[in-house]
């Protein structure tokens, strides 16, 4: 249980949760951090001290990674003034994205914990005061104490590696297809169920703001034109592949001179599962692919990998680094590492 001594710092960003009515129609970030804490109903009978710092107020689909950049070093110095948790709050929209690269970026024992809301605050049921509140109470236990950063949604405890946003609209839209939630807020006390592995990047990378990293996604009876139009323009490239690691045998060829000049990751459009390495057999399968030197995402979903090859590439990570990485990342075997072409 949090004591009365616990102090939590939250960070606010903008998003849903701290959205009002523009004189225009819609709503629009304008609420600050401190409004945002002002408006949870109980939070100040948990005797947890918050402080606040009001970050951006943007929506979600507006963060960029000198954004990102900036927060972890924000939370960094939150964390070694004595804070116990930090909590961000912001749009829902990149949650999956912003919690992945602030668990890669930041080593700390202090709970880093992300929410927002999917109600907005003029709605009725609006859900970011709930959502605050058990934020809040996981940022303040040392039962998630050295889990990295989660995110907390509708009483859930997800790991950063593996929350996805699956729907539109719901307020339960946080969901971690393999493995499920860490663990839940029982009466508003934190109970973790399952433990992951984290793999953080080292201390002291800076966001390369020059890094560009691409994302693309097989779909039937692409010609894979598009692809060549890449080459000398992107530093990366994650593909979002049919099933267990498959695209069309159009992509063949320029994915293969893709991959001879800068790292591709193959991970699945199917947002579960691993990408395979020894079953399927025919041009532009997963044995194919990974032959060719693409690099295999294992579990890890396309965000997450492009976060990470993003990472790693502002490290000016090699090909045998960037491999090894997402071995781990991605939980496959360490015989599923191909060396570079
Ligand atoms: N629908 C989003 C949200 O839930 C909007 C955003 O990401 O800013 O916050």
């Amino acid at each position: 249980m949090p004591t009365s001594q616990s102090t939590v710092a939250v960070v606010g960003l903008g998003g849903t949760i701290a959205m009002t009515a523009t004189p225009d129609g819609g709503v629009a970030p304008a609420l600050s951090a401190e409004q945002l804490v002002a408006a949870v109903p109980g939070l100040a009978d948990t005797g947890i001290t918050i402080e606040v710092a009001d970050f951006r107020r943007v929506p979600g689909a507006s963060l960029t990674f000198a954004d990102l950049t900036a927060l972890a070093d924000t939370i960094r110095r939150l964390c070694a003034k004595g804070v116990d948790g930090v909590v961000v709050t912001q749009g829902t929209d990149t949650i999956e994205e912003t919690a992945y690269f602030l668990d890669l970026r930041l080593d700390l024992p202090q709970p880093v914990v992300v929410t927002g809301a999917m109600r907005n605050p003029t709605l009725a049921g609006a859900d970011g005061p709930a959502n605050l509140l058990a934020a809040v109470r996981t940022a303040a236990s040392p039962t998630t104490r050295n889990l990295g950063c989660v995110v907390v949604f509708a009483d859930e405890i997800h790991a950063a590696h593996r929350v996805r946003k699956t729907h539109t609209t719901t307020c339960a839209t946080f969901a971690s297809p393999d493995g499920g939630p860490l663990g839940h807020l029982v009466e508003g006390t934190p109970r973790i169920l399952n433990h992951t592995t984290r793999h953080p990047m080292p201390a002291g990378i800076d966001t390369r703001g020059d890094v560009r990293v691409g994302l693309v996604t097989a779909t039937l009876g692409d010609d894979g034109h598009h692809l060549s139009t890449l080459d000398g323009h992107v530093d990366g490239l994650v593909v979002a592949a049919f099933g267990a690691g498959h695209v069309p045998a159009t992509w063949i060829d320029p994915l293969d001179k893709l991959a001879r000049r800068v790292p591709v990751v193959l991970a699945s459009r199917t947002g579960s599962g691993p990408v395979l390495t020894a079953t399927y057999g025919f041009p532009g399968s997963e044995r194919d692919l990974l032959d060719r030197g693409l690099v295999n995402a294992g579990f890890l979903h396309p965000l997450k990998a492009r976060i990470l090859l993003h990472a790693l590439l502002s490290a000016d990570a090699d090909h045998d680094t960037i491999t090894a990485a997402f071995a781990d990342a991605g939980h496959t075997t360490p015989g599923d590492r191909h060396p570079q072409p």
